[in-house]
């Protein structure tokens, strides 16, 4: 049994799909294929590798009804919506990582009123200091998020494929270190 991993446009994972779901999407020309299986399967003609990783080709809003948001790189950025909280521009998730608002050197926790999705170039801009320490002004403050703005997938990193892992590790919470 191969199942494939259904992101959203996003980059985002949605859920994991049967392959053979993977490909009718496909050929509706709904997702485009990311990465593959090592088997192949045989279609009249043409023989093709089953898709390991697909991604939508349009953003879909998903409707979600956790309470508890797991505090995540995904979900930082889904709170602020890929965009930069100095900067206000967006950016793919290859192009972000969290800042802490306040250095974790004076201070600064690891939680949702102290991380703000930020591009790699204001990340080193700011650097060790405060945004005033830094010349530099957030968006908004960052706050809790009230409902689960990403997707939790229940797989386990160690039976999911290879190929999956890039797209499943942004779900695991960031530790306390
Ligand atoms: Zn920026």
């Amino acid at each position: 049994m191969q199942q494939a991993l259904l992101l959203n446009a996003s980059y985002e994972p949605l859920k994991v799909v049967h392959w053979q779901k993977a490909i009718t999407l496909w050929c509706q020309g709904k997702v485009e294929v990311i990465a593959v299986h090592d088997r192949e399967v045989r279609a009249v003609s043409v023989t093709f590798k089953l898709p390991s990783v697909i991604r939508l080709l349009r953003f879909v809003k998903i409707k979600r009804r956790f309470d508890y948001v797991p505090f995540s790189r995904a979900n930082i950025y889904a709170r602020d919506h890929h965009t930069c909280q100095y900067c206000n521009r967006g950016f793919s998730t290859a192009d972000l990582t969290f800042d802490h608002v306040v250095p974790v050197a004076q201070g600064g926790r690891k939680d949702w009123e102290n991380i703000v999705t930020c591009c790699v170039g204001c990340n080193r801009l700011k650097g060790g200091r405060t945004p005033a320490e830094a010349g530099m002004k957030l968006l908004k403050p960052p706050r809790r998020p009230d409902s689960a703005p990403a997707i939790r997938i229940t797989v386990g990193l160690r039976d999911a494929p290879e190929s999956w892992r890039d797209y499943l590790y942004w779900n695991v919470e960031l530790d306390d270190t």
